[in-house]
């Protein structure tokens, strides 16, 4: 190599030898002379590519990720929540371990998996403030679309991700081997296809297997099942139901971006988590309306004197006729000329024809999907509360005719929709991308409905206080 220019940097240089070798002392011997600063490996510290590769090697490995995480991870708590959420979810513990999970048969070391979700949970529960008990740190860890945090265990993912990632890199290990060999399967490959047919024993494998997302799914499906299962009450269970919707979990995905209103407060993120987690939000105290509110502080959502309600109403329709101008719909709030049966006025009017030669108007509402008159069919289809909502509402601006295209809101305190509020959003969030050339224009209009939410939830949460109350003694805050 010197007569090309080339030469190597012998304390960069790891040497690790087989105990299969028969002089092994000797043969290190004769490498140190011949490379002086050669690092020589043991069992326990051999890495390739940064992965953990013999039996031995594991221990050490995790042992040294959780130091440096420790070492770090009190910086988090510096930084307002919603962001920190961000952080954990996209860049910490699992999207920084996949590859490790991927590249080794971690699945197959359940104490050393165990040991990582438990400094998962303890991060969490420190930097969150949330008590996080086994039924909500299990919901916690299933992605959002079943109703989690999208902060997933270890303990989960390590067998999808190593079965999409051997079954992706077949081909390449027979390419690699001489053909001669005949065909090769990657070590524990059929092992922990095993382990999963036996955990999801009614389960065809994925029809595409390098898909880590087609493993992960049925084992998903199955934890939430045994949520649903054990549900401990009816509001539990309608909980469980909503939190699952598409729409529940939008305002989970949003960047926490003050300068686009996608912004939590402290306060807020940690209310709005422990409501879809149905973690325990205060202590036990009186509402002003006089009723007792108790430490799952749902009471709030829909008590008579809900401080939340007006702003929530206010902030939704705000967002749609954002969203209608953005679309280059002009459009007003209350207009004035328009009035239901009962003498109130819609919530907006657009003021040019949204379809048919016909203006939109529309109107918002939001019920509570825990509240004591909706629980009955809210705890056996999700988002049935604002599906019922709108029809009410569509019974009382009958009186308008058919000079206007109605269009009724309804949305649902733990997040789910009515079919009425997904056609608007389909048609808004069409014309949203035609006028921005922004493919998810849409998206961010949805996440702001779904951000508005959790605020007015918030604000009710807090608004069975006495006036004069201290916070602190009430709330984790
Ligand atoms: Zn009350």
């Amino acid at each position: 190599m010197t007569k090309i220019g080339l030469s190597l940097n012998f304390s960069k240089c790891e040497l690790f030898i087989t105990d299969s070798c028969p002089d092994k002392e000797n043969t290190i011997d004769l490498f140190r002379q011949l490379a002086p600063g050669i690092k020589i490996i043991n069992k326990e510290s051999l890495h390739l590519l940064g992965c953990p590769v013999l039996d031995q090697s594991f221990e050490n490995f995790v042992d040294t990720k959780i130091q440096h995480f420790k070492a770090t991870s009190h910086r988090l708590a510096k930084i307002n929540l919603h962001s920190t959420y961000s952080i954990i979810k996209h860049c910490l513990f699992v999207p920084k371990f996949i590859y490790i999970l991927r590249g080794t048969h971690f699945w197959k070391y359940p104490t050393l998996v165990s040991k990582l979700d438990t400094l998962v949970v303890e991060t969490i529960t420190s930097i969150f403030n949330i008590p996080f008990d086994d039924r909500s740190w299990t919901q916690a860890s299933l992605p959002i679309r079943f109703g989690g945090l999208g902060i997933r265990k270890i303990s989960c993912v390590a067998l999808p991700a190593f079965l999409s990632s051997v079954h992706g890199a077949q081909s390449l290990i027979e390419k690699i081997l001489d053909p001669s060999i005949g065909s090769m399967e990657a070590a524990h490959c059929s092992e922990a296809m095993n382990v999963w047919s036996i955990t999801c024993p009614d389960t065809d494998p994925p029809a595409n297997p390098c898909s880590q997302r087609q493993w992960d799914e049925p084992l998903c499906q199955l934890v939430r099942k045994n949520l649903l299962d054990t549900s401990t009450s009816l509001a539990d269970r309608a909980r469980l139901l909503a939190t699952a919707e598409w729409e529940s979990g939008l305002w989970l995905q949003a960047l926490p971006s003050p300068n686009i209103g996608t912004f939590l407060d402290n306060t807020t993120f940690r209310l709005a988590a422990s409501l879809r987690l149905g973690a325990s939000t205060n202590q036990p105290h009186r509402c002003q309306c006089g009723a007792m509110v108790d430490i799952l502080g749902h009471h709030g959502l829909s008590c008579v004197r809900s401080a939340g309600r007006m702003s929530r109403h206010a902030s939704i329709n705000d967002v749609i006729r954002r969203a209608l101008v953005s679309a280059k719909v002009p459009a007003v709030l209350e207009p004035s000329g328009l009035a239901r049966d009962d003498g109130k006025r819609p919530d907006g009017m657009t003021m040019v024809p949204w379809s048919m030669g016909r203006p939109l108007i529309w109107d918002a509402t939001c019920v509570d999907t825990l509240a004591p008159s909706h629980v009955l069919s809210t705890s056996a289809t999700a988002g049935v509360a604002a599906s019922s909502a709108e029809s009410l509402k569509r019974r009382k601006y009958a009186v308008l005719g058919s000079s206007y295209i109605f269009a009724a809101f309804g949305v649902e305190t733990m997040g789910p929709w009515g079919p009425s509020a997904r056609r608007l959003y389909k048609d808004l969030a069409t014309r949203l991308i035609e006028a921005s050339g922004d493919q998810r224009a849409g998206h961010y209009f949805a996440q702001r409905v779904s951000i508005a939410i959790q605020r007015g939830n918030t604000a009710s949460l807090l608004g069975t206080l006495p006036i004069d109350g201290d916070l602190g003694q009430i709330f984790y805050l």
